[in-house]
């Protein structure tokens, strides 16, 4: 099947209330079944833009196209933290977005046991989240995000909290998940290994205003296994990456730079 655009986002800029100009005229197209990562310094937008594509807030102007979606229903949204019902079971917690769509609960059942198989986590269904590690309540995180059986989903830094083992787990069980389910993901990480690791596509944003250095394919064939995290070619990427963002960063202490020297010469002359 050929890839069609899913998701577009035309000249998109956000000027928040207090502002803070977070977008400035982004554009930028993902394709149905794609897994794209947004990298990029903390401030430069990538929540901004993860949260008008599920239309938590709206652009400023510029305009953001879904298309093939008949419903919010098909867009699933899971944040760092995993956000749970301390006082709901695990079958509970995850029923929690077919129980606010109206779904009953006979017909609940078996999309939240489904839900439950697909992340591992049999067996703990009658468990509360106080019972169960960083990772595992991740993972009902995302089952929870599954149980509306999205074909979008939005991931805002969902292993950033989790320690090297267990993200290394979730990314390879995610990437196993995404093979069988082929959603479309739009994944917000810092970690740059993690990004080529999982994605088809990362893109580099740069801060102040937010917006897109860098658009960087990942050629590389899928499953992709322990070797691919430790290959030269998912080194040569993240060094690739790495750059990219060194530039942005770079380019933005420059502009810093430059308007403070203008500011001085500006009071200075006045
Ligand atoms: P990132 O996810 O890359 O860290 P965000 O999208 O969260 O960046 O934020 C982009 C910019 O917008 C930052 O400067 C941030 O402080 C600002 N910002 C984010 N949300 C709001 C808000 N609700 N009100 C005002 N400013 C905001």
């Amino acid at each position: 099947m050929s890839p069609r655009p899913l998701i577009a986002l035309h000249d998109v800029s956000k000027v928040y209330s207090n502002g803070t100009l977070a977008l400035q005229e982004m554009n930028l197209t993902i394709e149905q079944q794609q897994f794209v990562s947004i990298v990029g310094s903390s401030g430069c937008g990538k929540s901004t833009v993860l949260r008008l594509i599920a239309g938590l807030g709206k652009p400023s102007s510029g305009m953001i196209e879904l298309k093939e979606t008949q419903s919010s229903s098909e867009l699933a949204f899971v944040f760092q933290e995993s956000a749970l019902m301390p006082w709901a079971n695990i079958v509970e917690n995850i029923r929690l977005p077919l129980k606010l769509a109206g779904v009953s609960q006979q017909k609940s059942r078996g999309l939240v046991q489904e839900a439950i198989n697909l992340v591992g986590l049999a067996g703990f269904e009658r468990s509360y989240p106080r019972e169960l590690s960083g990772g595992m309540k991740m993972r009902v995180s995302i089952a929870r995000a599954l149980v509306t059986q999205p074909s979008i989903l939005l991931m805002d830094e969902p292993f950033g909290a989790l320690d090297e083992m267990t993200r290394s787990k979730l990314n390879s069980d995610l990437l196993g998940l995404w093979q069988q389910q082929r959603w479309t993901v739009v994944f917000v990480t810092h970690n740059i290994y993690e990004a080529v690791y999982l994605s088809n596509r990362v893109i580099v944003m740069a801060s102040r205003p937010g917006r897109v250095v860098a658009d960087i394919p990942i050629e590389a064939a899928y499953p992709r296994t322990e070797e691919f995290r430790t290959s030269r070619l998912c080194n040569e990427y993240s060094r690739e990456i790495s750059a990219r963002l060194q530039e942005a960063v770079a380019g933005f202490e420059h502009h810093k730079i430059t308007k403070s020297t203008d500011q001085l010469l500006d009071s200075a002359v006045n």
